[in-house]
């Protein structure tokens, strides 16, 4: 009997009474009744939805080749400071995240084993006609440049992405309203009906991708996903003969934050999704739960395309499995000012001399 009168009334906050004669629990502020085993659910559903949230990645233990794997060089670009594995036979003459051309080689020291690649699927060539076709489908960029621009570089180079696998478990509490009207001769009425739900569910994840490189910049590997991960393999060193390989710079501590926020806005839409028929809905209290995480190191391919027009160097990053493509291109400045002059009629401050037209925006 006292657990029971502690229970307090899931609409208006005031301690519930037990009355033996209805077997019900009464409110005697707002007049409601519940069945007993109601309010256990509810106190139930609530403890659950306010258990914090826990996100546990099992620990990563870097893996190093060793000699017998592979006879692997280090490149390193004095330029920008990139430090990137490759075929020691390939030799290297352009450091594919700046274009410079004093990158060194130097004695390989074990980098970090991968877990799993995504081979290349474009071949070279491939990839500079991609880019061809891709460029003369432009609309706003020099006519020139679709006939003078020169590939001067084409390097294929294995980004690094840390993947996130885990099954997750969430415990959502919603408060809901259910709006609902009529009329009659005199009046319009107006009901409102309040609702409290509770939801939960699980879901599993499976190789949710951060970039872990800070050399590619998020912006053109945001562009240029996503990859296929089903052509995922076990890594052997015998696919990198031929390309570059980059390695993480952005630890798994740091990436972590990233993985979970992409797992709990999952979770979050997939259990809004079973709240329709209300007329609103509001989440209140949320706790999201998996352990025993998985962490692997996975190697993507992306082509990078150094690009010779008017005497500049242009960037282009390309999706080596699906030939996507991201870069900047040089902006025709008599083409844009008729675009500008379109949309923007009337706003006379706009300056777009010496503008280029970033294409990882999607826009054109
Ligand atoms: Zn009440
Ligand atoms: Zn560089």
């Amino acid at each position: 009997m006292d657990t029971i009168q502690n229970y307090k009334c899931p609409c208006c906050g005031d301690a519930l009474v037990f009355s033996g004669a209805k077997h019900k629990l009464h409110c005697s502020s707002c007049g409601n009744d519940y069945e007993p085993e109601t309010i256990k659910q509810v106190y139930d559903a609530d403890a659950a939805a306010n258990t914090e949230s826990r996100y546990e990645w099992d620990s990563y233990t870097p893996r190093e080749f060793t000699m017998e794997d592979t006879s692997l060089a280090s490149y390193e670009c004095p330029s920008c400071g990139a430090s990137i594995a490759g075929d020691a036979s390939l030799g290297a003459t352009i450091c594919p995240y700046c274009g410079n051309t004093t990158i060194m080689k130097n004695q390989f020291e074990g980098a970090l084993l991968p877990d799993y690649i995504i081979p290349f699927r474009i071949e070279k060539n491939e990839a500079a006609l991609r880019f061809r076709q891709a460029a003369a489908k432009k609309m706003f960029i020099p006519g020139a440049f679709k006939s003078e621009a020169k590939v001067k570089e084409t390097t294929g180079m294995y980004v690094p992405f840390w993947m996130f696998d885990c099954d997750a478990d969430a415990d959502i509490t919603y408060t809901a309203q259910r709006v609902s009207g009529w009329s009659d001769s005199k009046y319009n009425y107006t009901k409102t009906d309040f609702y409290r739900l509770f939801r939960s569910g699980n879901a599993s994840f499976a190789n949710i991708p951060v970039d872990a490189s800070q050399k590619a910049e998020d912006v053109y590997m945001d562009a240029i996903e996503p990859f296929d991960y089903s052509d995922a393999v076990k890594f052997d060193a015998s696919y990198l003969s031929g390309y570059l390989a980059d390695k993480y710079d952005v630890s798994v501590d740091d990436s972590i934050e990233r993985a979970n926020k992409r797992v709990r806005t999952s979770m979050e839409k997939m259990l809004m999704r079973d709240t329709a028929g209300y007329t609103s809905v509001q989440p209140q209290n949320s706790s999201i739960r998996f352990s025993g995480g998985k962490v692997r190191y996975a190697l993507m391919p992306v082509w990078m395309l150094n690009v010779n027009y008017n005497g500049q160097m242009y960037k282009f990053a390309m999706n080596g499995q699906t030939g996507k493509s991201v870069g900047n291109y040089p902006a025709s400045k008599a083409k844009l000012a008729v675009l500008f002059m379109s949309v923007f009629a009337g706003l006379s401050a706009l300056t777009i001399g010496g503008c280029y037209l970033l294409h990882a925006l999607g826009v054109l």
